[in-house]
């Protein structure tokens, strides 16, 4: 086992990260921007190394800035949280020449699933059903006219190298097309600099399911049920639940198994999430991403669980702990994303938190990297904590939920509680009853 971890991230992930380390009697070691210099996670890891200035570019995305941090403290592998370099092939590679351990897959793992395209053919050959859509990319407009004739309006144009909801733009109808196309062809430029997109049909009323699976990197995978991330605004996720109130234990074991099965045979190690669109009880992949994802804790309650520990593990070629046969199912997990943002636009509200009071008791995780007195620097990401709970089941979860909410303390920024307080007055939300297309339709009545 290792002696000493890096953890190249910052914010709560790097305080979850800290946790397992310490409870496996490893030595941690955190990075930081200037800006964060008086940040928790430098606080709790027992070393700290600053690597650049505020920006994420000079710091928390700096290859060599980070290699020379471990070269420094002598740490023998990195965890890189979710986010920054965590799907980046090229820094795998740079580690493994300087034989520092990556907590995750191969380069080759992380380049497949990068390119959405290769991603989808890699899921098609392993038996994983797929959205309908283009033969890879869409080369110009007369193409993506042609393609989206044959496939049938409303459609979605995507980026390749996309993530983060970015270059994502649906076309209604052929008037649509030529706008969509070029602005997610830009966007995408922008973003990710490359401008490569592919077409899928775009799903009415769909649910975001998606699968947490593990590999131990030598044939064997498991899969640990699905998470429901429906609630979305933008593309971009902020309320998640486990089990998905919509799928039986029958479909769990169906899809599960394909994936399972797929993370086998591709000889995937360590974490992942195979992501699925879910319409009338077919299940369209979407995309895969190889890390821990930010919603994790709430497969990590139903289950019992600690993916960050079993990542570490099956990283330092120990051997998985889990075995399909004894994966089962407790009770019921919600997790909402606390955001410095100002309502209704949910612009980034950065500032110094004058006091901060964490919920508490039965079944309540907040993971959070605020303190009294913390000034949340401008720079990085708007999510201040996750708000986890777990109850017997949905209907206390979410009672677990309202109670937790209104223990939670967070003055001096704006913050997404309100949001969630209102949602949970919701008979949707309450029964469960809700798409990806939901929350937009709800903000834009009530906010
Ligand atoms: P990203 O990597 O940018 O997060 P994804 O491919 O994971 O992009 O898609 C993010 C979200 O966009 C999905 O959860 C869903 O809400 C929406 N979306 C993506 N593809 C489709 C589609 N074919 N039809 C309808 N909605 C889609």
């Amino acid at each position: 086992m290792f002696d000493k971890i890096l953890i190249a991230n910052r914010g709560e992930i790097a305080l979850r990260v800290i946790r397992a380390c310490r409870e496996m009697g490893i030595a941690s070691v955190a990075v930081h921007s200037t800006a964060d210099s008086d940040a928790m996670h430098v606080r709790m890891a027992d070393e700290s190394v600053c690597i650049g200035p505020n920006s994420s570019a000079q710091s928390y995305l700096s290859i060599p800035a980070i290699v020379a941090a471990c070269e420094i403290t002598g740490a023998q592998a990195i965890h890189p949280g979710y986010g920054f370099l965590s799907e980046n092939a090229a820094f795998v590679q740079v580690l493994e020449d300087h034989g520092i351990t990556f907590i995750g897959p191969s380069a080759e793992h992380i380049r497949l699933m990068g390119d959405k395209i290769t991603a989808k053919d890699t899921a098609k050959s392993l038996g994983i059903p797929v959205v309908p859509g283009s033969d890879g990319g869409v080369p110009d407009i007369e193409t993506a006219r042609k393609v989206a004739a044959e496939m049938g309006y409303p459609v979605i144009i995507k980026a390749t190298a996309g993530g983060g909801g970015r270059g994502m733009k649906v076309a209604k109808s052929e008037d649509d097309i030529e706008v969509a196309f070029r602005t997610a062809r830009s966007e995408a430029k922008a973003a990710f600099g490359n401008d490569e997109v592919y077409i899928e049909k775009y799903l009415q009323k769909p649910r975001h399911i998606e699968i947490q699976v593990f590999g131990d990197g030598k044939g064997r995978g498991v899969h640990l049920g699905e998470r429901d991330c429906s609630l979305q605004r933008r593309h971009q996720k902020v309320f998640e639940e486990a089990p998905g109130p919509c799928i039986t234990p029958e479909e769990r074991a169906r899809i599960g198994g394909i994936c399972a099965k797929a993370i086998g045979e591709l000889g995937y190690s360590g974490a992942g999430t195979i992501e699925f669109l879910y319409e009338d009880g077919e299940f369209y992949f979407i995309e895969m991403n190889t890390r821990l994802q930010v919603e994790h804790p709430v497969t990590e309650a139903i289950f019992g669980v600690d993916l960050v520990r079993q990542q570490i593990k099956v990283a330092a070629g120990e051997p998985m702990e889990f075995d399909q046969d004894k994966l089962s199912i407790r009770g019921h997990a919600i997790e909402v994303r606390i955001n410095a943002e100002k309502l209704p636009n949910f612009a980034p509200c950065p500032g110094k938190i004058t006091h901060y009071h964490a919920p508490g008791g039965l079944g309540v995780r907040m993971d959070s990297a605020l303190y009294d007195g913390y000034t949340i620097p401008p720079y990085y990401d708007s999510l201040i904590g996750k708000l986890i709970v777990h109850g017997r089941d949905r209907h206390e979860a979410l009672q677990r939920l309202y109670r937790a909410l209104g223990e939670l303390i967070v003055d001096g920024v704006d913050t997404t509680v309100p949001l969630f307080n209102a949602l949970l007055q919701e008979p949707d939300i309450q029964s469960g009853n809700y798409s990806i297309h939901w929350l937009e339709k709800w903000l834009e009545k009530n906010l």
